[in-house]
């Protein structure tokens, strides 16, 4: 359970001079628990902020983020049990796909047989086990982003969050990443929030999408809703 709540929330960086940023601004939406939620918007919208919000990694903040029943700021790292997976994923390069994917697991001292135990579960699920000992420099691109998202789902995280993990990838390619995002959606259940710059792939993916421009919230709704808005920005942006 992970139910994610935006509330009159804002979000800013600090430049030189104190001169501020408004990156979010009064974002009030309700992410439910287990669903599959994309948040769609062009470059520099503040898809990144936002989910770097619910990481707890933005300092200066406005309004309220309740994961849970429980404000963001007081909520632990070790206890939030989130994975984050950007397109700039690296994977680290010394370390065989095994030592990659056992990696978050070790970070929290689980247990040597447990980890042994859910690396492989978690490798023969995205059936890339015979990949365990290579190096990542022996892995095609798409046998990257599969290690990439079997480091993201060994902690059986309650909320995964994707930041343009597919951006640069080629049409088959991301597909067939798209249908293991959304088998992993059906079969553990945690609750995705998934960032795009692409309408295709807020559609195909998006139970719920949200819509942002310039640090505001446009638009929420199902595929249908959205694209029946009436909104200026939601219309202009549906017909590029
Ligand atoms: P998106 O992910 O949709 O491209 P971001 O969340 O990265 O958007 O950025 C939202 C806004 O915040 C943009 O105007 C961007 O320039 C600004 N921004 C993002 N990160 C920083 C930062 N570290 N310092 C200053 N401004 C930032
Ligand atoms: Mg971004």
């Amino acid at each position: 359970m992970a139910k994610i709540s935006f509330q009159d929330f804002s979000a800013y960086y600090k430049l030189k001079k104190k001169k501020y940023v408004l990156s979010l601004n009064k974002i009030t939406l309700e992410i439910p628990s287990e669903s599959f939620f994309v948040v769609v918007g062009p470059s520099g919208s503040g898809k990144t902020t936002l989910l770097k919000a619910i990481l707890g990694g933005v300092e200066l903040t406005d309004g309220l983020l309740i994961i849970n029943g429980t404000s963001v700021e007081n909520i632990k790292k070790k206890e939030a049990n989130i994975s984050y997976l950007s397109q700039e994923y690296s994977l680290y390069p010394h370390m065989t796909v095994y030592e990659n994917v056992a990696f978050p697991l070790r970070r929290m001292r689980t247990d040597f047989q447990e980890i042994d135990l859910r690396v492989k579960t978690v490798l023969d699920y995205l059936k890339i086990d015979f990949l365990a000992s290579r190096k990542p420099r022996q892995l095609s691109y798409g046998q990257m982003q599969r290690v990439a998202i079997a480091r993201a789902l060994v902690k059986n995280p309650r909320i995964m969050l994707f930041d343009e993990p597919f951006s640069n990838l080629e049409p088959t390619l991301k597909n067939e990443l798209r249908l293991t995002l959304k088998n992993i959606h059906q079969e553990f259940k945690p609750t995705i929030i998934y960032a795009t710059h692409d309408l295709t792939d807020a559609f195909i993916l998006g139970e719920k999408i949200a819509v942002l421009n310039g640090g505001e919230l446009e638009a929420i709704g199902t595929k249908e809703e959205i694209e029946n808005s009436d909104k200026a920005f939601v219309r202009s942006f549906l017909s590029r």
